[in-house]
């Protein structure tokens, strides 16, 4: 049981090393930064997903915050 659990830590780990969370638009395929001042004026659109997930939507960074 041990081993599984550090597997999927590994796995996560390494699956995840360039993801991170982020507010993604859903109208304007832009994301942010949750420290972004964007993300925080984005309530209505923005959903709570990481960066990998938001290009893989077709999502673009943001110019202000890098994404
Ligand atoms: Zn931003």
């Amino acid at each position: 049981m041990r081993k599984i659990i550090i597997a999927l830590f590994v796995v996560g780990l390494v699956g995840g090393a360039n993801a991170y969370p982020v507010s993604y638009n859903k109208n304007s395929h832009i994301y942010h930064k949750h420290n972004c001042e964007w993300a925080k004026k984005c309530t209505k659109n923005c959903v709570h997903i990481d960066s990998r997930e938001a290009i893989r939507r077709g999502g673009r960074p943001c110019k202000v915050c890098g994404g």
